[in-house]
């Protein structure tokens, strides 16, 4: 397996540190755990990360540096929307930068509460790191190829994937 290289359809595992370019901070790590297993080639990641890891080996370390359009995607204006302060229960706290979900359509969605008053709430629809430019190091711990159950389903399976029911 040593020859391998990450590529469409094999499952990678990975240990990351994300990081902010501007000023280094870190907002998610790996390290602190297990390593992350995905399968490639199915949208289970951001664009850029899956474009970074293509063609590495296991134990290769690679950084990248990923624009908003191959991370989360630019803030679009139009996912800002008012609601009306009365489809909130009117027992319930709201505070900006409250994380919330809205059942639309019965999609599970989350926002962000970006203002609110008496009659309305300021509701943000962006992915919360939309419009951010994203720093990676990703070292590349297992891989192996994906079974035709992993490619049906889109996703790894197994004790080492995200998901163990089937
Ligand atoms: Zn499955």
């Amino acid at each position: 397996m040593s020859d391998e290289k990450v590529s469409e359809n094999t499952v990678v595992s990975v240990h990351y540190t994300g990081s902010f370019p501007d000023d280094g901070e870190v907002f998610d790590t790996s390290r602190e755990g297990d390593p992350m297993t995905f399968l490639i080639g199915h949208k289970n990641m951001i664009p850029g990360f899956e474009a970074g890891v293509i063609g590495a080996a296991v134990g290769d370390e690679v950084e990248f540096t990923l624009e908003p359009a191959d991370a989360y995607g630019d803030m679009e204006e139009g996912r800002v929307v008012s609601t009306p302060r009365d489809q909130f229960p009117e027992e319930m706290p709201l505070e900006l930068g409250l994380h919330l979900v809205a059942d639309i359509g019965g999609q599970p969605t989350p926002f962000t509460i970006v203002g609110f008053s008496d009659v309305e709430v300021k509701c943000d629809f962006n992915h919360p790191m939309a419009g951010k430019t994203l720093h990676f190091k990703v070292e590349i711990v297992d891989l192996r190829d994906a079974t035709e159950d992993e490619i049906t389903h889109g996703h790894a399976h197994g004790p080492d994937g995200h998901h163990h029911d089937h």
